[in-house]
């Protein structure tokens, strides 16, 4: 029995359909960190030291992710927008998005340390993160930048850069081009930015904090689309909820799977979602796959590293 039997796609027109959008290209314009995790029996209340496991060191930050996902698991033509330091780090990140082939020749070098993820993960699973931005503090718009946003079909933001330059990013798309954001970690968007969205990708909570009180997801979706044309929800093992104007609401379920670090999910999620509506797939069809994508990386530990390849998503997705 397919995981998808209940489901039904029905109704929905995707937000690029019609759009008739060629070669599949985005544009992720957003933060890279390097990760440093370890493993703790309890996360340290203030004043305490306490001793953890092996530290582990892996590329991360939500920008560079959804980059790798885009590519890896989403098979578009990847740019990945984002500024590095001149230092090790930086050489860890650009290993892994060459790796999973993506474009890096509109990221900048800058003065200021790559940025990094201070994680400690408790044996529940809960993550606590302190991110120090560094370089991501300097993402900016500049002519190298604004040409490749002006070749995509799908430009994709998420909110560890400055806000000035995800208003930049949106305002250097083509006519035609969606712009996408996900909209994490919460904080308040101004006014610039709702009127350029096309798609806003959210997870419960920042729905709840966007739309200022908590609720079921329809009630969610059916509030943040006063300000936007489209909506998608991710409720991690309960899958996702894909909602436009003036068309029902649907839900995706999510593949039944066993969760071994769900680092990254939403990442690979909209990193998928963004490839899939780059190829001119419908905004149903696209958080389909992008749900697939998301319950793999679930399996596997790690942010990038868990970024499933194309082929399987396809396989789970049937
Ligand atoms: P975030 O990490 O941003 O909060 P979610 O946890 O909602 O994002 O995960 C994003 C997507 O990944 C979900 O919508 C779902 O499709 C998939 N996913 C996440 N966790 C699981 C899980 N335990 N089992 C199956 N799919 C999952």
């Amino acid at each position: 029995m397919s995981w998808l039997e209940g489901w039904s796609g029905a109704g929905i027109t995707g937000a690029a359909a019609g759009r008739r959008m060629s070669a599949g290209r985005v544009v992720v314009v957003g933060s890279a960190n390097v990760d440093l995790v370890v493993d703790v029996p309890r996360h340290p209340a203030g004043g305490e030291t306490i001793l953890g496991g092996e530290l582990r060191r892996t590329p991360g930050g939500k920008g560079a992710n959804q980059a790798v996902a885009a590519a890896r698991a989403g098979g578009a033509d990847t740019t990945f927008v984002g500024a590095l330091g001149r230092d090790d780090s930086a050489e860890l990140l650009l290993g892994s998005l060459v790796g999973a082939d993506v474009r890096t020749d509109a990221v900048e070098r800058v003065d200021s340390p790559t940025g990094t993820a201070l994680i400690t993960v408790s044996p529940d699973g809960e993550n606590a993160i302190v991110v120090a931005p560094g370089a991501n503090a300097h993402v900016r718009i500049g002519a190298a930048q604004t040409e490749r946003i002006a070749a995509a079909d799908v430009v994709l933001a998420q909110l560890e850069i400055p806000l000035d330059t995800v208003v930049a990013a949106a305002g250097a798309r083509r006519d035609g081009a969606l712009f996408v954001l996900n909209a994490a970690p919460s904080r308040e968007l101004p006014d610039e930015v709702w009127d350029q969205l096309d798609v806003l990708v959210v997870n419960e909570h920042e729905a709840a904090d966007l739309a200022g009180a908590s609720a079921e997801p329809e009630s969610l979706a059916a509030a943040l689309l006063a300000r936007v044309p489209a909506v998608v929800i991710t409720l991690g093992a309960r899958g996702s909820l894909v909602a436009e104007r003036d068309v029902l609401a649907v839900r995706v379920p999510a593949a039944p799977v066993e969760a071994v670090d769900t680092t990254g999910a939403g990442d690979t999620y909209c990193g998928v979602l963004a490839a899939a509506l780059a190829r001119g797939a419908g905004l149903a069809e696209a958080a389909r796959l992008a749900g697939a994508a998301g319950a793999l990386a679930v399996t596997r530990p790690g942010a990038q590293d868990a970024v499933p390849r194309a082929a399987d998503v396809a396989a789970l997705a049937e």
